[in-house]
């Protein structure tokens, strides 16, 4: 089969019109590069907003979708620098994974464990490291802390319970229906909440009068203030999402009265300014818990290459049951 990735020329406000599914020829394969053929790649939120034109970072186009995700090694140019033909590899950030094949410098290439599921592998990139660093970089948090995030059935706020588990930080999911309760208790979420404008009053109802340090918001809108509400004095609250598409709205009240800190967080920043020691223990620490199935994310639905504007459709959708994995 000719290899066929999924390429956008423009971009607009309807995602799954603009990303078409195409076949390419692969140029002859450099020294110190690697065929590898993509095994699975998500459809993250990053990724839609890529094709909406409202993400932080565009590519110049024409560009291939896709940001993270794993494949096979299927040939090695040149030194094959401790990589072996048949290697699992995690593929550079933004490489455009929504393809059959890449050709990609050796040198870029992590090797995996072989016997992990590589669906799991392909999300290990953008959300996992978002939680860990919401829970280390803004508050010292001590076990027994509390925290509180909304969008509590996604992906990061999936891992972030799992992260603070461990560490005996208490979260306080939020989620925006009824409906995604279930799956939060399921993946081990002990106290959750649907957001509404008595947030506060539903978080002394659920565990009674306690000091949340961290509010995590990736929704925005009046939902930040929600948040914001239920921190003590002297809290931080981290925005690292848009998810309503609106602005976040907060009173002065809560600067004022109650000394709030209002943070963001980009992890494409992070990356850049942290040590490259910082990130090789952040990876892998999340790489291990990720192999020995600490850390996982639910997964609604596959497609193949040949249905990535239907994945994309799929992800851009609300109420999902987990994410839409890309499996060339
Ligand atoms: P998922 O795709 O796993 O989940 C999406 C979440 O957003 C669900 O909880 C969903 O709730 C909620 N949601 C969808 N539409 C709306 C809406 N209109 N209003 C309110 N909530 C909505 O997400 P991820 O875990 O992959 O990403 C979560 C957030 O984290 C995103 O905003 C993403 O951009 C951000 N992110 C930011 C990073 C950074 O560096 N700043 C890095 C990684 C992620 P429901 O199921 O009810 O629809």
């Amino acid at each position: 089969h000719p290899p066929k990735h999924a390429r956008y020329a423009y971009r607009g406000p309807v995602p799954h019109e603009v990303i078409k599914t195409v076949e390419f020829t692969l140029p002859p394969l450099q020294p110190g590069e690697a065929r590898v053929a993509v095994l699975a790649a998500p459809v993250n939120p990053s990724d839609i907003l890529t094709l909406t034109g409202e993400y932080g970072l565009l590519p110049p186009l024409p560009a291939v979708g896709g940001n993270e995700g794993v494949g096979r090694v299927e040939e090695i140019a040149g030194e094959p620098n401790g990589l072996e033909v048949g290697d699992v590899v995690l593929l550079p950030v933004g490489c455009g994974t929504w393809s059959t094949h890449l050709h990609l410098p050796v040198k870029t290439l992590v090797p995996l464990p072989h016997d992990v599921d590589p669906v799991q592998l392909s999300m290990l990139t953008v959300n996992p490291p978002t939680a860990l660093l919401m829970l280390s970089e803004f508050v010292e948090l001590q076990p027994g802390d509390w925290v509180i995030q909304n969008a509590a059935n996604s992906a990061v706020g999936g891992y972030l319970a799992q992260l603070a588990k461990r560490r005996g930080i208490n979260v306080i999911n939020v989620v925006r229906r009824e409906s995604a309760i279930e799956a939060v208790w399921a993946a081990g979420g002990e106290h959750v909440l649907v957001d509404a404008e008595d947030l506060p009053k539903r978080v002394r109802d659920a565990v009674g009068e306690v000091h949340v340090r961290l509010a995590v918001d990736c929704v925005g809108g009046v939902h930040t203030e929600h948040l914001a509400r239920c921190l003590a004095a002297g809290g931080t609250l981290v925005n690292y999402g848009s998810m309503s598409g609106e602005r976040c709205m907060i009173s002065p009240r809560y600067f004022v009265f109650n000394d709030l800190t209002l943070r963001g967080f980009w992890l494409s920043q992070w990356y850049k300014r942290a040590a490259a020691e910082r990130r090789r223990a952040v990876f892998a620490e999340l790489a291990g818990l990720v192999a020995d199935g600490t850390l996982h994310a639910r997964v609604q639905d596959h497609y193949s290459i040949d249905h990535v504007a239907d994945a994309v459709r799929a992800a851009h959708a609300g109420a999902r049951s987990g994410k839409i994995i890309i499996e060339p």
